[in-house]
């Protein structure tokens, strides 16, 4: 901060430390341009950390026809999988029940573009010991994989892949430090007001006071604000709501369950294990035209419907009394495509402003970052091309899965931080209490939070507990630890 606001100029500011901008940051810096990336808040902040926490292969755009989309997230789901980020990136089961609620045609249609999806995996070279090919199942098998699954009805089920991202977040902060380390700037708490051709209008929200970067190109990667620092984007936004329920209450499964939603062809809710025994339900997709907050509330109706659909496939339905988290998030969609938020595109949309020159990058999803990063690049320097270098690149932590699991620290560890896990565990060579859960029942080590402070840009007690360890995605366990983040940040102030 000291450097930009003593006058030093980059090539690129990058505004927004979400996915998007994470991913041009490292694009951008990976091609030797200097670049200062300024978030508002903490990196993640926005919709980046409210994800299913899918790579998907795209399989609803298929649905929807949408090959092209289908074919650029079979793509880049195949290099996060293999190359980027096969640390937090990995393959996860499906199990999509051939039942009444299916029905005979349904069940049919879905079988066809799992299919076509599968053909899209194999032409994106994705093999078969990295994503599995599906295949049909039994009443028994699907049983195996999801012990509550209703019989009454079942006729078998269809088992699927798909990639599974360990943590939203995570991947926002390996891409962000990865930038990092090819020399970008990251500054969070740093808000961007005004923008134009050659300078950005810094305010630090955390020092107080502010400042002005020079620079040659701006990105505004500001996600659903995009359009108040880009007067000619207009954005209409849909808003997408998960809640969390414990693993006991579906019987422990070993796979996710798909449930078409009635009456749709291309809707489904979700019900994903996660770590920690926790499964993810969603995902609602509404029109959405209130305020724009960091932490969107999920709305009773929302919770109502999610368990009911999902429900509608299991023998002991779930009540609202099994929920133990909540969160939604918002999608930006360019205004103007069609009028049902659920089937809008989710193409990404990159539009310069002919008077700012300023370059904005709005929608997409977080499997296609790199692939949004590049072609954002590649605008910036339409005159002066350099390579990208991206897809060859691997995030902070990546490594080989035999690599992986060569590695001697916790499996948590190993998980989360990758190839870095014996170094976050190296933490506590001089307190061993380190290596230990942070309060009873819960699942992170005293070293995450402590990584988090030292390594991975956490300013507040709340960018560790909901960004980096995540533990705020359940109110009660972020509760629980709020005494031992509170002693390291004291301890390090
Ligand atoms: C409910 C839901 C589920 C989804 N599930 C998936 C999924 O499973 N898989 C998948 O691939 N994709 C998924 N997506 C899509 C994906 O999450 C988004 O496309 C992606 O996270 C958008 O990232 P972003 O960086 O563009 O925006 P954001 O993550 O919102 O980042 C924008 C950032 O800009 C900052 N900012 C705003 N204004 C300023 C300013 N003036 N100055 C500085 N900073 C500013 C904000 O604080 C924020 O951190 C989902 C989306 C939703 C809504």
């Amino acid at each position: 901060m000291e450097r930009l606001a003593g006058g030093e100029s980059v090539d690129v500011v990058v505004i927004g430390g979400g996915i998007t901008g994470a991913g041009v940051a490292l694009d951008a810096a990976s091609r030797g341009l200097r670049v200062a990336l300024v978030e508002r808040r903490d990196l993640a902040n926005g919709t980046s950390r409210w994800s299913s926490k899918l790579a998907h292969g795209g399989l609803r755009y298929l649905r929807q026809g949408e090959v092209a989309v289908a074919w650029e997230s079979a793509r880049e789901r195949h290099i996060l999988l293999t190359r980027t980020a096969p640390h937090l990136v990995r393959a996860l089961p499906f199990v999509a029940p051939l039942d009444a609620v299916m029905g005979r045609w349904h069940g049919a249609f879905t079988e066809a573009g799992i299919r076509v999806g599968d053909g899209m995996r194999v032409a994106a070279g994705t093999r078969g010991s990295v994503l599995p090919r599906p295949r049909r199942i039994s009443r028994h098998e699907a049983l195996r994989l999801v012990p509550d699954l209703q019989l009454r009805d079942l006729r078998g089920a269809i088992l699927f892949w798909d990639g599974q991202i360990e943590d939203d977040a995570r991947l926002v902060i390996a891409a962000a430090r990865t930038a990092a380390s090819h020399g970008a700037m990251i500054l969070t708490y740093c808000d961007a007001g005004s923008v134009d051709r050659g300078r950005v209008t810094v305010r630090d929200a955390l020092g107080g006071g502010g400042f002005n970067i020079a620079t040659r190109h701006v990105v505004n990667a500001s996600g659903v604000w995009a359009d108040a620092l880009a007067p000619g984007v207009r954005l209409v936004r849909s808003k997408g709501a998960h809640v969390i329920v414990r693993a006991q209450a579906l019987g422990n499964p070993r796979a996710a369950l798909v449930v078409p939603v009635p009456g749709e062809s291309a809707r489904w809710v979700g019900a994903t294990p996660a770590d920690d025994g926790r499964i993810i339900v969603g995902v609602t997709d509404d029109a959405y035209d209130g305020a724009l907050v960091d932490e969107p509330e999920v709305t009773p109706d929302e919770e109502r419907f999610l368990l009911s659909v999902l429900s509608l496939a299991l023998e002991n339905p779930i009540g609202s009394d099994a929920v133990i988290g909540r969160y939604a998030g918002f999608r930006p969609l360019l205004a103007g495509e069609s009028a049902s938020t659920a089937d809008l595109s989710r193409k990404h949309a990159i539009v310069e402003d002919r008077d700012s020159g300023v370059i904005t990058v709005v929608g997409g999803k977080l499997t296609t970052y790199r692939h949004m990063a590049q072609q954002t690049v590649d605008r910036l320097l339409k005159n002066d091309p350099r390579p990208c270098r991206t897809a060859r690149l691997p995030l902070v932590g990546a490594a080989a899965h035999d690599v992986l699991r060569s590695l001697r620290a916790p499996a948590r560890l190993i998980r989360r931080y990758g190839i870095e896990a014996p170094a976050v565990a190296s933490l506590a060579a001089h307190d061993s209490r380190l290596l230990e859960p942070i309060a009873p029942g819960l699942p992170v080590l005293g070293v995450e939070l402590l990584f988090g402070l030292q390594h991975e840009g956490a300013l507040t007690a709340d960018d560790v507990l909901d960004r980096r360890v995540r533990l705020g995605l359940v109110p009660a366990e972020k509760a629980a630890a709020e005494d031992a983040v509170g002693t390291l940040l004291d301890a390090a102030a």
